[in-house]
């Protein structure tokens, strides 16, 4: 349970913490944001997400509210407090409040910080994991910058409802190529019949994830094969496996495509291998 949080250099019993009803994250969207998962204590992949969260307030040329350090300080108090041994924490920085107007307000005006941690029953992935999940794809109704991490989520909303109205937990989304992109909230992976590992590259299109950051390196090091390219919803049906990666599912199986079984329908050993060895590689801050 949420019970402290964290709003512009305060810490707030959750009731009572609030941000200005002019915020321009809540009117236009005009907010970045990170989350991330919390393991014994400490936060996994730290750098990477600051990294990340820093390059999104770039992209938009939204004033960083404080130092990268002083804000990993805030993400680790905000978990502290909440005493959270395994769950998330989750930031946000908006371009502040002020008088609405979609021209962007005056330098000076200070940027909005939410942060607040929440632990999640241990286990609960691992669980999901042992059966794997179903995806269904839709099309990729998102705009061309999908590489910034904001909070304009309305349409990964959508493909998160439409995927449970059909019994499946993520949406992969395809473009106007008829290649899938990514997850509503993740990225898309697959295993090819010839044990190849495949992710699409990176661009405009879909999000950097941490997590497929920090699974690339292990594949490298482990030197398994890996293929950045885009790869069709088709191409994954006959896929010997799939799977998801996101910072609080971090290596997800995906047994079945649009009801179609994926392999053999069950999770795959390169994917569990992958899931089993991602808290070994994945750096933890305390
Ligand atoms: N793509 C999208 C659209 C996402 O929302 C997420 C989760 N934030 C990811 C990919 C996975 O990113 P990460 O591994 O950094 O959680």
């Amino acid at each position: 349970m949420t019970r402290i949080v964290y709003v512009n250099g305060r810490y707030h019993r959750y009731a009572d913490a609030s941000v200005h009803v002019e915020d321009r994250g809540f009117q236009f969207a005009d907010s970045v944001y990170e989350v991330c998962e919390i393991a014994g204590g400490g936060i996994v992949d730290l750098d990477r997400h600051l990294a990340r969260l820093a390059r999104s307030l770039e992209a938009l040329e939204i004033a960083s509210p404080m130092s990268l350090s002083a804000l990993a300080h805030v993400l680790h108090e905000t978990v502290r407090r909440n005493r959270v041994r395994d769950g998330l924490v989750y930031l946000q920085v908006s371009r502040g409040a002020a008088p609405r107007d979609f021209a962007i307000p005056p330098a000076g005006t200070r940027p909005t910080v939410v942060c607040l941690a929440r632990a999640l029953p241990l286990g609960q992935a691992d669980q999901v994991a042992q059966t794997g999940i179903a995806v269904i794809t839709l099309p990729d109704i998102r705009w061309d910058r999908c590489d910034i991490k904001t909070v304009m989520l309305l349409p990964a909303v959508l493909a998160k409802r439409e995927a449970g109205r059909r019994g499946a937990k993520e949406a992969w989304l395809v473009d106007r190529d008829g290649f899938v992109t990514e997850g509503a909230s993740s990225n898309a992976w697959i295993v090819t019949d010839e044990g190849v590992l495949v992710t699409r590259s990176l661009s405009p299109a879909l999000l950097p994830g941490v997590t497929r950051a920090t699974l690339i390196d292990a594949i490298r090091r482990e030197r398994l094969r890996l293929e950045e390219r885009a790869f069709t919803p088709a191409e994954a049906l006959s896929a010997r496996e799939a799977f998801v990666t996101s910072a609080t599912n971090t290596v997800m199986p995906v047994v079945r495509i649009d009801g179609t079984p994926i392999g053999d329908g069950r999770p795959g050993p390169v994917t569990m291998r992958l899931r089993r060895h991602f808290h070994d590689i994945a750096p933890v801050t305390n």
